[in-house]
């Protein structure tokens, strides 16, 4: 913490906290905006003082209270860091916050972490397409083996998959991405935790369980509030929100977050200062852009939902009232963010027909930008997901992801319409 007597407390909104939370002018000669600290390493005033900073960064039990321990290396920790780790702790609700230089960094990192040969890791599905080699192609050659959840709204189904990894060996990480990336698929979060603490229970030791929060980002949906152990986030979509950042985010207790942070200094994955810098920055006007954005989401939505070309729309505000989806949704989150997915009446052919007389919507993989993107699922972020796996989760050949940004809408409405004329 900063000391600082104009800190915001616990009691403030999340939109003030975006906008003050982890920043003492005081500490920096009254600049109303935070520094960027471009350097690597930091010089010691003696050599006793280098020796206590060593001392601190390697103690077992980093200490909670008094002095920061002084920099040392920015691979380790530097200002801008810590700048950003408390204002993304604050947003997450949780007591501490690693950053990361991708989502990647930061989902790879846990799993480093908390899984180890022999293991098990249960998961939602369709999970994002990185994540989804790590655990299939990587980690499953360090004797990993990964068992997806069919239905994460079903205790049956859930418990029914946490049996199938606890047969092949201890389960140790439980990675729910909801809503899913880019289904919108939800899973319930309590529940899954719940059937996290039976297994805890039964085997001795519970799985921690981590959810990837970046399909609605810290405004509409705090993980931990639910029974979550730690929140991932890519901070390259939403956080970041302006295309032009890449950066990954975890909260949670600070017991779980210390070894995120010593394993952060081997793999070589902090955030850089001029990255944290930016999204410091970013992070001020994210409840703007995820209002607006929001609103713009649910009226392209309703446009193609109407559409004779569109054959479904997966956008979360539509689902059922009185099911569990919805239910779920309604418990769990605080809007339905401005990413959904759709399907197209016909295949590979029409979709790239459409996609190539889009003028104002650009054709790229990301989201959570300032600007609204699409992307053809199957042959783009989800390519190196096999067919049937992909199937399994309802992508195929028809299916267009969107990102909605925050233009005015009646230009994305009319730029989707005369580009569907293609179809
Ligand atoms: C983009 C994304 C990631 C990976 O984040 P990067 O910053 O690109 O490494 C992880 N999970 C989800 C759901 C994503 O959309």
């Amino acid at each position: 913490m900063t000391g600082d007597p104009h800190a915001p407390g616990p009691t403030l909104h999340p939109e003030t906290l975006t906008v003050a939370a982890g920043y003492d002018a005081q500490a920096h000669h009254g600049a109303v905006k935070p520094p960027l600290f471009l350097t690597s390493t930091f010089v010691y005033p003696s050599a006793q003082h280098a020796k206590a900073a060593h001392e601190a960064y390697f103690a077992p039990e980093p200490p909670t209270a008094g002095p920061r321990p002084a920099f040392i290396y920015a691979r380790l920790d530097h200002p801008n860091l810590v700048m950003v780790e408390e204002r993304l702790a604050r947003l997450d609700r949780a007591e501490d916050a690693a950053a990361f230089n991708s989502g990647m960094a930061a989902i790879s990192t846990v799993m480093h972490a908390f899984l180890r040969p022999g293991t098990t890791i249960l998961h939602t599905r369709p999970i994002y397409g990185g994540t989804d080699v790590l655990i299939h192609r990587q980690l499953s050659q360090f004797g990993i083996t990964p068992v997806g959840i069919e239905d994460g709204l079903d205790a049956v189904s859930v418990r029914r998959a946490a049996a199938a990894a606890r047969a092949i060996g201890p389960l140790a990480l439980v990675l729910i991405e909801t809503p899913a990336n880019p289904t919108s698929g939800i899973a319930d979060i309590a529940l899954i935790a719940a059937v996290a603490d039976e297994i805890g229970r039964d085997q001795g030791q519970r799985p921690v369980v981590a959810v990837d929060n970046t399909f609605l980002g810290p405004f509409l949906q705090t993980p931990l509030e639910h029974g979550a152990d730690l929140t991932i986030t890519s901070l390259t979509k939403y956080a970041g929100g302006h295309s032009d950042l890449l950066g990954g985010g975890v909260s949670g207790r600070a017991a779980l977050i210390a070894p995120l942070k010593q394993l952060r200094t081997v793999l070589g994955s902090p955030m850089d200062p001029h990255t944290c810098w930016m999204l410091l920055r970013s992070f001020e006007t994210l409840h703007l852009r995820t209002e607006r954005a929001g609103s713009n989401a649910r009226v392209l939505a309703e446009f193609l939902r109407g559409h004779p070309r569109i054959a479904q729309v997966n956008y979360i505000g539509f689902r059922e009232p009185g099911s569990a989806a919805r239910t779920t949704f309604d418990r769990q989150c605080r809007g339905a963010g401005s990413t959904f997915s759709f399907r197209i009446h016909g295949g590979e052919a029409e979709a790239f027909r459409m996609l190539d007389r889009l003028r104002v919507i650009r054709m790229a993989v990301s989201l959570g930008g300032t600007e609204t993107l699409i992307c053809h699922s199957a042959s783009t972020t989800h390519y190196a997901v096999p067919p049937e796996r992909r199937a399994l989760v309802g992508i195929d050949d028809s299916s267009l992801r969107i990102s909605v940004g925050i233009e005015h809408c009646d230009d994305l409405i009319g730029d989707l319409a005369q580009a569907l004329e293609a179809i």
